[in-house]
């Protein structure tokens, strides 16, 4: 070997330790990231499921407030409270951003009878959230469909003057009830229009649930300016099938409809927004939040005092955990989700304005039942960075990351941000209570509230130590 040749082989060994050594190092330090961030979710679900207060505010929203309908003065209370609870957290600022929200009432309760040949009978009904009422009493013939093709298919005058009844029930076949729900919403958002587009004096839908019982869903429906405006309404499941049922028999049969809801002048309402400035980053914003509305009826425990309560207590336990968060944490609960998606927009708009750097947005509004993961919906970057953390979720059960979300409040912060989160719950039984009288506290559990908080403060608490 030349001196030449043994110089070239000590540098080659030299480069080749160097780079074993730097390699060795990156791993450890990415070990340490793992074993730090392990720790620091471990000590979130610790403090979460020792001393969390999620599940007792719940039972205090659901049962002392009850339900909250934006524009209501039990919104307004609901607001006054979430305030009070921030500011007892501590946190750097708490304030309150006004958004004008519309102002539905549903009046004395709703009627609706069938009277057939020499029998009345009684239907279970709500009506739809923004639906007019009937001036009086609507009483008029039926047509029913399952589809909007079959909708499309009858001729003007087999819908002119009737009552269009849209029987479209959710596929029992689909797994993930939301979904299942999200595919037929459209017959309870336009049912209405669509009605009346033909010249029908009203809508009946079929409730949106699997569950087959007495309790008609009510739920958000709109207009269009150019089509007569005309009343629409919830049939429990049950009803739903004995109007199916009595129609083969009877096409002739009528429905008699008393409701007395109304669309009442514009009030002001706001969203409740705390937040924890970063240490190092805080300019960099990282929020998490739920709706502080719910429907007129039941209690809105599962929709959504659950993602209220559970959005309080995760930045409580950013707080407890990290005290001072590198970048900045903003809890968000936002009025009018409901009816409007108002408190959603002023929030987006309000940021874009601010030019404020968002980095993710994170929602609770799944129901609350037991957390299995995440729905994400992200930048390729941000997207394999939180999908890096799933190994820490795991012994948590909330690994399972899902791409593409469903919240709505942060879908305003689409082009904004890097990610849009939603805790995603087991959905089998939401939707049996979902937007009904039987959304009560006590259907909802401890541990599962609890569960669901720990797992948003441990995402929260994540993309705040290292950004997306
Ligand atoms: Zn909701």
């Amino acid at each position: 070997m030349t001196y030449k040749a043994i110089t070239y082989a000590i540098s080659f060994i030299a480069i080749m330790i160097i780079l074993t050594v730097a390699k060795a190092s990156a791993q450890t330090n990415n070990q340490n990231d793992v074993n730090t961030d392990s720790l620091m979710v471990r000590k979130i679900y610790d403090e979460g499921l020792v001393h969390g207060e999620s599940y007792k505010n719940l039972q205090y929203v659901a049962t002392k407030i009850g339900a909250r309908l934006s524009g209501s003065e039990q919104e307004l209370q609901a607001i006054q409270w979430a305030t009070k609870m921030l500011k007892e957290i501590g946190l750097d600022s708490v304030y309150l951003q006004k958004v004008v929200v519309p102002h539905w009432v549903r009046g004395a309760a709703e009627e609706a009878r069938i009277h057939s040949s020499n029998s009345i009978i009684k239907l279970d009904v709500l009506a739809l959230g923004g639906s007019i009422g009937t001036n009086g009493t609507l009483k008029a013939k039926v047509v029913e469909v399952r589809s909007w093709k079959e909708l499309a298919q009858l001729k003007d005058s087999d819908i002119k003057g009737k009552i269009v009844f849209f029987n479209v029930a959710l596929d029992p076949r689909e797994i993930e009830v939301f979904k299942a729900y999200l595919a037929v919403i459209e017959y309870r958002a336009s049912g209405a229009k669509e009605a009346a587009r033909w010249g029908g004096a009203g809508a009946l839908i079929r409730s949106l649930t699997l569950s087959q019982d007495d309790y008609p869903h009510t739920g958000t429906m709109s207009y269009d300016e150019k089509i007569p405006k005309v009343p629409a309404a919830a049939l429990s499941t049950n009803s739903a099938d004995k109007l199916s049922d009595l129609l083969k028999k009877d096409p002739e049969l009528m429905v008699e409809l008393k409701m007395n809801c109304e669309t009442l002048p514009e009030r002001v309402s706001y969203n409740v927004i705390g937040e924890l400035h970063g240490g190092k980053y805080p300019d960099e914003i990282i929020t998490v939040g739920g709706h502080l509305d719910s429907w007129d009826i039941g209690q809105g425990a599962s929709d959504n005092a659950s993602g209220m309560v559970q959005s309080i207590e995760a930045i409580r336990l950013v707080k407890t955990v990290l005290v001072r968060p590198e970048r900045t944490v903003r809890v968000i609960l936002y009025c009018n989700e409901e009816h409007g998606s108002r408190g959603g927009a002023m929030y987006a708009a309000q940021s874009k304005l601010a030019g404020e750097k968002n980095i993710a947005a994170i929602e609770s509004d799944g129901g609350g039942f037991m957390p299995n993961g995440f729905r994400i919906d992200a930048t390729q970057p941000a997207k394999n960075n939180i999908w890096k953390w799933s190994g820490i979720f795991k012994p948590y059960r909330v690994s399972e990351f899902v791409e593409g979300q469903w919240g709505v409040d942060i879908s305003h912060m689409k082009h904004q941000t890097q990610a849009l989160i939603t805790l995603n719950c087991d959905d089998q039984r939401f939707f049996d209570i979902h937007h009904t009288a039987a959304d009560t506290f006590e259907k909802m559990s401890p541990r599962e509230i609890a569960l669901g908080s720990a797992a948003l403060a441990s995402m929260l608490a994540l993309i705040s130590q290292h950004g997306l």
